[in-house]
């Protein structure tokens, strides 16, 4: 993952689409999917506002057991359908390597969760395969251990990968975690990896992730992943920092200015 190998910045191709290089590439969608109307509805207005990639959790890593836990195979079958409507390809989050098969045929981007970030096994399951793995910054990983996690999937023969800083556990207990500015640059000068910035975890608040999604692309991210629901309040999971279409519109324009300036 170092500079010092790959001195040029890695460019990952999605279904004709980049992350990292000169243009942004932003993630968009619900935390989970929940219902077809759901998915559907919010991945269309994304698309309206310049989204370039769905996101939506089918199998979902939710800290109580009682909590719901993704719609699972339907689910990616429901993100399947969004794909073919709108055109976006869709960014899935795969938690055990049982799944993989699956994975590798329906999704275009596999997301590796915060919780999962050292999950050796999945890391490496992962690495065999060519698909381009978002590989999100462990709760309370350090720079390091998430470049070394990155190691893992690239000594496996899979290059495709995209670092995205999340937020990190702080003694700040206003946010949800605390939105590491610093790792971008960082991550920038020590790798040829594109790093993207997913404000919604970080935060926790729904008013707070257009302010850092703008810092993000201010400091240089290469991109962004945020959380957009319909129905914020009757979200069944991350509603507090979901943010509707309408804004999500709204954050759109306002990191176009950010862009502009640079
Ligand atoms: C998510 O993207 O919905 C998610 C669970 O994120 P993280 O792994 O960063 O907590
Ligand atoms: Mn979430």
């Amino acid at each position: 993952a170092g500079r010092l190998f790959h001195p040029e910045d890695s460019i990952i191709t999605v279904g004709g689409r980049t992350i990292g290089g000169k243009k942004l590439a932003i993630i968009a969608g619900p935390c989970s999917v929940e219902s077809r109307e759901q998915i559907l509805e919010v991945a269309e207005k994304v698309k309206e506002a310049g989204a370039g990639f769905l996101r939506g959790g089918a199998f979902k890593p939710r800290t109580s057991p009682y909590s719901f836990q993704g719609l699972k195979e339907e689910g990616i079958e429901l993100l399947k359908e969004a794909r073919e409507r709108t055109g976006l390809p869709i960014v899935v989050e795969l938690m055990s390597p049982d799944k993989l098969d699956l994975f590798e045929r329906d999704v275009d981007v596999i997301q590796i969760g915060a919780r999962n970030m050292q999950n050796f096994e999945l890391l490496k399951a992962v690495g065999k395969t060519t698909k381009p793995i978002l590989l999100k910054r462990g709760l309370s990983a350090t720079i390091e251990e998430l470049l070394m996690a990155a190691e893992y999937i690239m000594a496996g023969g899979n290059e495709n990968v995209i670092l995205c800083e999340r937020g990190i556990r702080t003694f700040e207990t206003y946010t949800r975690n605390t939105l590491d500015l610093s790792a971008i640059p960082v991550i920038k000068k020590q790798s040829h990896l594109p790093v993207i910035v997913d404000p919604s975890h970080a935060a926790g608040i729904w008013w707070m992730v257009e302010p850092l999604a703008k810092a993000a692309v201010a400091v240089g991210a290469d991109g962004l992943m945020i959380e957009v629901h319909n129905d914020p309040q009757n979200a069944l999971s991350d509603g507090n920092q979901s943010i509707k279409p309408e804004k999500f519109q709204h954050l759109m324009e306002s990191i176009r200015e950010i862009a502009k300036l640079q």
